[in-house]
C-alpha cells in the first residue's frame, strides 16, 4: 500500500506500507492531502458512567449535582447495562482511531464496584487497549482501615494504577500521604482528579507534587483538572508548575468537562472557564495531555470518543496550534499510561491516523475525514456508533 501526499513533520511525503510496517518514507512535491499522526491515546475517560444521559440529569449546574445524579442512577447499573454503554464507547473510540485509553471507575464504597469487574472482563477482547484507574474519594482511600484493601485489590486485579478524587478535603495532606504509601507499597502509578473547582485555596496539587518528589514517583503520577490553577495568582502558579516539572508530575486538561461544569449559574453567562494553564505548564517543562473525560453523562451531556474532537475543542478553548500539540493526544498520554509511544518512521509499525486536510487547521475545521491503519491494515472509520 502507498499513501500519497502526507504531511509529516512539515514536509510532504509518500508512505509505503508493507508487512504491517512503514517500509519507506519518500519526499514528494506539492502540498499535502493528509495529515498524519500515530494512533491517539486518551488518558482520561469514564466508561462506567458514559451514556447515562438522558436517563441521569443533574438538578443544577456544577460538579456536585452531577455527582448526585450519577449516584441516584446506581440502581440501573447491571453488568448488561455497563457492558452496553462501555462497549458502545470503546467501539466509537476504536472507530476514531484510538489506540489505548484509561477509564476511571467510580469506587464510592469500600466494596469493589461492579463496573471494576465488568470493565476488567471487557478489556480482554476490547477493540482498544483499556486501562482502568479506580476513582476513590481521598477520604476512603486515605482511611487507614478502608484504603489498604482497596489498594490490594487494585494491585491484584487492576492495570497498575491507583486513583483518587481530591478537592478541598479536610485533612488531605495526611490522607494523601497514606495514598502515596499504598501506591509505593504496591508499585502502582497514581492518577488524580484534583482541585476541580475555582477556589484559589484548592491546593491539593501542591501537596501531591511534594509527595511525588518525596516518594520518587517521577513520571508515574498524572493529575487531571487542576482547574484552581486558573484562578490562583500568577507567581504562585509559576512556582507550582516549576515544582511539577521537576517532580515529573504530568498534567491532563479536560476541556469539555471543565467548560461545562465550571462557573455554571442558570441564566448567567460563565466568565471563568476552568482550564489549567496548559501553555505555561508545557513551557515550564510539564508533560501536558488532553482527554475527553465525560461523554454523554451527568457531568457532560455532549462529547465523543474522538481524540481529534478533543484536540479541536482544546484548540478553541486554549488557543492551541493543533500541529504543535499533537503530542498531547499521542506520545504524552502513551507515556503517562506506561505504554511505548508510537512514532512514524521507517521500520515502525504502520499504526497511523490520516486526516484529510492541507494543514491541521484545515483537517480540524469540521468533522474530520480520516483513514485508520492498524498494523498496515486499513480499518473502516466509524464516526459514531448507535446505541
Ligand atoms: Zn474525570
Amino acid at each position: 500500500m502507498r499513501v500519497e501526499r502526507v504531511c509529516l513533520n512539515g514536509a510532504t511525503v509518500a508512505l509505503e506500507i508493507a508487512g504491517g510496517r512503514i517500509a519507506r518514507i519518500e519526499p514528494v512535491p506539492g502540498p499535502a492531502d493528509w495529515q498524519a499522526l500515530p494512533l491517539p491515546v486518551d488518558p482520561h475517560l469514564h466508561l462506567d458512567k458514559t451514556f447515562l444521559w438522558p436517563r441521569a440529569r443533574p438538578a443544577a449546574p456544577g460538579l456536585f449535582p452531577a455527582i448526585e445524579a450519577r449516584w441516584a442512577d446506581r440502581a440501573g447499573w447491571t453488568p448488561e447495562d455497563i457492558r452496553a454503554r462501555a462497549g458502545r464507547a470503546m467501539a466509537e473510540a476504536a472507530g476514531a482511531g484510538t489506540r489505548a485509553l484509561r477509564s476511571h471507575v467510580d469506587w464510592v464504597e469500600p466494596a469493589v464496584p461492579l463496573a471494576w469487574a465488568v470493565l476488567g472482563e471487557m478489556a480482554a477482547d476490547a477493540p482498544v487497549t483499556l486501562q482502568r484507574a479506580p476513582l476513590v474519594s481521598i477520604d476512603l482511600l486515605g482511611d487507614p482501615d478502608q484504603g489498604p484493601p482497596i489498594a490490594a485489590h487494585v494491585a491484584a486485579t487492576g492495570d497498575g494504577v491507583l486513583g483518587a478524587f481530591l478537592y478541598r478535603h479536610a485533612g488531605y495532606p495526611e490522607l494523601l500521604a497514606r495514598v502515596f504509601r499504598l501506591a509505593t507499597e504496591h508499585g502502582l502509578r497514581l492518577d488524580f482528579h484534583v482541585d476541580a473547582g475555582l477556589e484559589p485555596e484548592a491546593q491539593g496539587l501542591d501537596e501531591l507534587i511534594r509527595l511525588s518528589a518525596r516518594h520518587g514517583m517521577a513520571g508515574r503520577v498524572l493529575c487531571g483538572h487542576a482547574c484552581a490553577l486558573s484562578v490562583r495568582p500568577e507567581a504562585e502558579v509559576a512556582r507550582v508548575l516549576d515544582a511539577m516539572a521537576r517532580a515529573e508530575v504530568a498534567l491532563c486538561v479536560l476541556p469539555a468537562t471543565n467548560l461545562w461544569l465550571q462557573d455554571g449559574t442558570p441564566g448567567r453567562t460563565p466568565r471563568l472557564r476552568g482550564l489549567a494553564p496548559l501553555h505555561e505548564a508545557r513551557a515550564a517543562g510539564v508533560s501536558v495531555m488532553i482527554g475527553a473525560d465525560n461523554v454523554a453523562d451527568p457531568f457532560y451531556p455532549f462529547g465523543s470518543y474522538d481524540p481529534l474532537e478533543t484536540l479541536r475543542l482544546a484548540s478553541t478553548a486554549a488557543h492551541l496550534d493543533p500541529a504543535d500539540w499533537l503530542d498531547a493526544i499521542t506520545t504524552a498520554p502513551a507515556r503517562a499510561l506506561g505504554l511505548e509511544p508510537s512514532v512514524i518512521e521507517t521500520g515502525a509499525p504502520a499504526d497511523l491516523l490520516l486526516v484529510a486536510g492541507a494543514d491541521w487547521q484545515d483537517a480540524l475545521r469540521g468533522p474530520a475525514r480520516r483513514r485508520v491503519l492498524r498494523a498496515g491494515v486499513e480499518t473502516p472509520a466509524q464516526e459514531s456508533v448507535p446505541a
